[in-house]
């Protein structure tokens, strides 16, 4: 079952000049920086409440981050909604004929399984769900 918007994910050149905003003029804490291989970048966690604000820079020029900074610049890049079960969130979205990006989770930030929604079939939005590893 999805619970709650996890976090919201912002493409941005460098975190380094971004993050500037975000805790000078929102006062917002970074929690953690981190690299993530498997999507090609790196990114930072800034604690809103009980969700956050992702920024996310691309550590390659073939990163899919990169790919949308080329084409639509700094900003919005998606949303990330928590579930408990990962499986069965991906199993329903595809037995209604949405089109994933991930057919199977895979290594996100803070030891999370990830998969990505196409924005094809989610109404143009970048759709990632998320689930937390028990410890
Ligand atoms: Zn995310």
């Amino acid at each position: 079952m999805i619970s709650k918007i996890d976090h919201l994910g912002i493409a941005v050149h460098s975190i380094a000049e971004a993050r500037v905003f975000y805790e000078q003029v929102l006062g917002l804490v970074c929690e953690r920086i981190e690299e993530v291989p498997a999507q090609k970048v790196r990114t930072a966690f800034f604690a809103v409440g009980d969700t956050h604000i992702e920024l996310l820079e691309p550590t390659a020029p073939d990163s899919p981050v990169a790919r949308f900074l080329e084409k639509r610049g700094e900003g919005f890049h998606h949303i990330g909604y928590r579930s408990d079960r990962i499986d069965d969130e991906l199993a329903r979205a595809q037995s209604q004929g949405c089109r994933l990006i991930n057919a199977e989770p895979v290594a996100g930030a803070g030891g999370k399984k990830i998969a990505f929604l196409h924005p094809g079939s989610t109404f143009g939005v970048l759709t990632e769900i998320c689930e937390q590893e028990q410890p």
